[in-house]
């Protein structure tokens, strides 16, 4: 089940919200604490470029 996880500029409350599967993604989020329209998706975190260490050759111990 997808979960989009919300933030609101305005009263900067976050919330989480289901999309049905299949069902387009509303373009227009209303905050569930203060009711503006301007809330929307937070930055989805995707890989994290900072836990994979750019690839070395070998294992690195000198065992090579
Ligand atoms: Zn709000």
């Amino acid at each position: 089940m997808p979960v989009w996880e919300l933030a609101c500029p305005d009263c900067g409350h976050t919330f989480r919200s289901l999309v049905m599967e299949g069902a387009r993604v509303p373009t227009v989020w209303v905050c569930s604490a203060c009711g503006s329209r301007r809330a929307g998706p937070r930055s989805v975190e995707a890989a994290d470029p900072f836990t994979t260490r750019p690839g070395g050759s070998g294992c690195g111990c000198g065992c090579g």
